[in-house]
């Protein structure tokens, strides 16, 4: 007796994926081109995580059947799992159907924003060595064009992730930022910025709360009509009601726990989770007292040690009205992950990478995975990384001497600087390690 899609649709719906799959696959050696057979088998493959034959399966039912309301929902399902995943490219085009279904689908207009490419971005770039040209991607870490600036060349803490504390003998300069040049370099950036009103970070491996004029330099950003943000540890008090007051964008509290005996004086060396607790409240009290809605949010590192830390993180962010949003702990510059897999770690870098969820080679081997295509790096193309005395970065996720520009960002124009980044070869060996901020892509498909 032949197996009917009736019989097929039944056990898929009592979850029987198995079976479910074995009958449609029976009905398709008959009837090839049987949409509802193609669409659902699309659909268990999408739930088991074979994206690559979701994509063929749906998209040949789609292309026999356009109009078929059975298949209502299959491209928003696709869309939005590739989106989820990462596969920004590969969402774009069922992302677009499923707007065109629903144009009311805010989920789908959201996630369709991110995987576009951002007006500002050319969809290629050409290789200085004359090589293939680098293809672009909608970037991950903002659709905005990014200046991070460091206007504070040091931290009062140590964290063992980050150079600060794990290349603390690189001889890095330390230091302030001055407001005139800060002023310079603001003013260059609204004459030759990308975009009329890019992101700018006044972060990257500095405490911005350690500088005495952040008032100021926040209200320079202001005043020019972009968006400013900071990132801070909040073992600061002094400064904070100032800070508040001149109501930056948005600011991150990074935290790796909530207790006193806990992971935090491990994980943020240097730091008193008892001042940083007291700070978030005070914080709070400060922006209502100041009728300033400056978004905070609490970026938690998770390690293996904390875990048990992040719901309470979470639950004082409800009661405090800030954002939480979790994450695995990083190990940072990228020049130590190198060190790490050519064996070079310190005692110290191991003791930390043991902490980690994930230890940072098979992070680089579970991306790679997803990597296919000769992708550019968001960091070069979407942002430019400023050091406190107005040196150019590589990007902002390196630290070490061989990995600066060797310019100072007044004396060159955007395109100058652009051209160093893309000659510069310390990429060619972040490629090779594969640890460049690159697409994630679906693997070609044999014809
Ligand atoms: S608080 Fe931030 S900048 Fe300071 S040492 Fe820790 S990770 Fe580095
Ligand atoms: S390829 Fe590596 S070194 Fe180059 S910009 Fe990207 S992350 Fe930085």
């Amino acid at each position: 007796m032949q197996n009917s899609i009736g019989q097929a649709i039944a056990a898929h719906h009592a979850g029987r994926l198995q079976e479910a799959e074995t009958l449609y696959r029976s009905i398709l050696s008959r009837e090839p081109s049987h949409p509802i057979a193609l669409n659902n088998l699309g659909m268990i493959a999408l739930v088991s995580g074979h994206l690559g034959d979701a994509v063929d399966l749906v998209g040949k039912a789609l292309a026999v059947a356009p109009a078929d309301p059975e298949l209502a929902g299959s491209a928003r399902a696709i869309g939005l799992t590739l989106f989820t995943q990462g596969f920004r490219i590969d969402a774009a085009p069922w992302l677009e159907k499923a707007a065109a279904q629903n144009p009311a689908d805010q989920d789908v207009a959201n996630a369709l924003g991110r995987s576009r490419l951002p007006a500002h971005v050319a969809a290629e770039h050409p290789d200085p060595d004359g090589g293939t040209p680098w293809l672009r991607y909608p970037p991950y870490e903002s659709p905005n064009y990014t200046y991070s600036i460091d206007i504070v060349g040091t931290c009062n803490l140590r964290c063992p992730t980050c150079p600060v504390a794990n290349m603390r003998d690189e001889p890095r300069a330390k230091g302030l930022m001055s407001v005139d040049m800060f002023r310079d370099i603001i003013d260059k950036i609204r004459r030759e910025s990308p975009v009329p009103s890019p992101d700018v970070w006044l972060f990257n491996w500095g405490e911005p709360m350690l500088h005495p004029e952040l008032p100021k330099i926040v209200g320079l950003v202001k005043e020019r009509g972009m968006t400013v943000s900071l990132s801070t540890n909040l073992n600061i008090r002094r400064g904070l009601e100032e800070a508040v007051k001149s109501a930056p964008d948005s600011i991150k509290v990074s935290m790796s726990g909530l207790s006193h005996t806990g992971t935090y004086a491990q994980t943020h060396a240097g730091g008193d989770i008892r001042l940083v607790k007291s700070n978030l409240y005070l914080l709070r009290y400060l922006l209502d007292r100041h009728r300033v809605s400056t978004r905070v949010w609490v970026g938690f590192h998770l390690y293996k040690t904390n875990l048990e830390e992040a719901a309470a993180t979470r639950a004082l962010c409800a009661e405090l009205g800030f954002d939480y949003h979790e994450n695995p702990a990083v190990f940072h510059p990228v020049e130590k992950v190198i060190d790490l897999v050519e064996g070079r770690a310190t005692a110290e870098d191991l003791a930390i990478v043991d902490r980690l969820l994930t230890h940072p080679v098979q992070i680089r081997e579970q991306v790679g995975i997803k990597r296919h295509g000769h992708y550019d790096c968001e960091l070069r193309f979407n942002m430019t990384t400023i050091n406190h005395d107005g040196t150019v970065a590589l990007c902002c996720a390196t630290y070490s001497a061989p990995t600066q520009l060797g310019v100072n960002f007044l004396d060159e124009s955007h395109g100058q600087i652009e051209a160093r980044k893309y000659s510069h070869d310390f990429c060619k060996t972040c490629y090779r390690y594969g640890l460049a901020y690159s697409a994630a892509k679906l693997p070609p498909r044999p014809a």
